[in-house]
């Protein structure tokens, strides 16, 4: 891997998840981390994780199948349910973790599973790990599911699995037509929230944003992004619930999260259902940004959210301007390959609600400036 360039490289940051980082001692504005709301450093999450390390200590202790559940965790679950509209819902160590739960409940050896071809790598893993048919169509290609589908419309049991917002894009699953096409040929839908719990739907996802939530199977989503924290949550009916509790292996085989997580997981959850400013206010200046950058003629992709990939073509051009706007006072990650496709390498960035107009002014000068020093922008 070192050979072909392809080790991946974890920069040492200081503060790596507030709005300004420090990078070899330079402070930068940090446009890569998934703290699109800014919560992780609120001070009702530090409070309530801190006040709840000293009433509980560091850790759980073990799963909760072996030493039983603690009355937050409980209440924690109640809360999420409420807030998505559903039976029940289940607590994970992570995202990852989740999604492997997910799958190795629900999945048996003699399902199929159906996959956009962008899904996240915790999906993808979670379907090798539950031994099902995997099925995979092309990204947000209506045409293409629906020929899957008819193509294994024998299977023995059928799930459908997507990303609402897609991590490396930014844009949105067709999740009206999925919706369609799963109870037109018996489907059980699970759809991924990760990038857009807390953002989009009054913080409660994409499919409640569609109007669609209740045709949704398995609502996933993780703490770990815009709510500022970590692990992750399934929200669905208590017979589903009850499955991944009993046979969602990373759930059952895996300590449960920190009494100090669950109480700041708690207080990010209060913010979003409480308070949709900042929700607003990040659609606005992913809106603006993105405006900026079609003028300019960068390549955004089908980017409808805070994810807004600039797609460069090559490996280097995206690292020569990852490096440009590092002058320029920016972290901007270069994505490449095999994150993303061949020849699709990109600068991805993360907007979040807490970046001053000031800070949004200099960031479109910055990119006016690279779209300058690159002349043509090749997409
Ligand atoms: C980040 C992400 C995950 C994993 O969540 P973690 O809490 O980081 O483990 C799962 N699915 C999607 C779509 C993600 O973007």
């Amino acid at each position: 891997m070192r050979a072909a360039s392809l080790l991946r490289e974890m920069p040492p940051v200081d503060h790596g998840a507030e709005l300004y980082l420090t990078y070899e001692g330079e402070r930068l504005l940090n446009l890569a981390s998934n703290n699109y709301l800014g919560l992780s450093g609120h001070a009702a999450l530090r409070d309530h994780a801190a006040r709840a390390a000293l009433e509980g200590g560091a850790g759980s202790g073990a799963s909760r199948i072996v030493t039983g559940t603690d009355v937050a965790y409980d209440a924690l679950e109640r809360e999420v349910a409420a807030f998505k509209g559903t039976q029940a819902a289940l607590v994970v160590g992570s995202g990852y973790a989740a999604n492997l739960s997910i799958m190795t409940a629900l999945a048996g050896r003699t399902a199929t599973v159906f996959s956009d071809r962008l899904n996240h790598a915790s999906i993808i893993d979670g379907i090798t790990l539950s031994r099902a048919r995997h099925v995979r169509y092309r990204h947000n290609d209506m045409d293409h599911l629906r020929r899957q589908l008819e193509a294994h419309a024998d299977a023995a049991q059928k799930i459908l699995v997507t990303d609402s917002v897609f991590s490396m894009d930014g844009d949105c699953a067709d999740l009206e037509s999925i919706v369609r096409l799963c109870r037109d040929h018996g489907a059980l839908l699970v759809v991924d929230e990760a990038h857009a719990t807390g953002v989009l739907g009054d913080g409660k996802g994409l499919s409640h944003a569609l109007g669609c939530a209740d045709e949704v199977d398995v609502q996933m989503g993780t703490f770990s992004k815009a709510l500022g924290s970590y692990g992750a949550y399934i929200a669905a009916d208590e017979d589903i619930i009850a499955l991944v509790r009993n046979r969602g292996r990373s759930f059952v085989f895996s300590t449960s999260l920190p009494p100090s997580v669950v109480a700041a997981n708690r207080a990010a959850l209060r913010s979003v259902a409480t308070d949709t400013a900042l929700a607003g206010r990040l659609t606005d200046l992913s809106q603006r940004l993105r405006g900026h950058l079609d003028g300019l003629g960068f390549d955004t992709g089908g980017s409808t959210t805070q994810i807004i990939p600039v797609i460069l073509g090559d490996n280097d051009a995206a690292i020569a301007a990852r490096e440009y706007l590092r002058r320029k006072g920016l972290y901007v990650p270069a994505i490449r390959p095999p994150t993303v496709p061949q020849g699709t390498a990109r600068l991805r960035i993360s907007l979040r609600a807490d970046i001053s107009d000031k800070a949004m002014d200099d960031i479109c000068v910055a990119f006016t400036d690279l779209a300058q020093e690159r002349g043509v922008c090749r997409a």
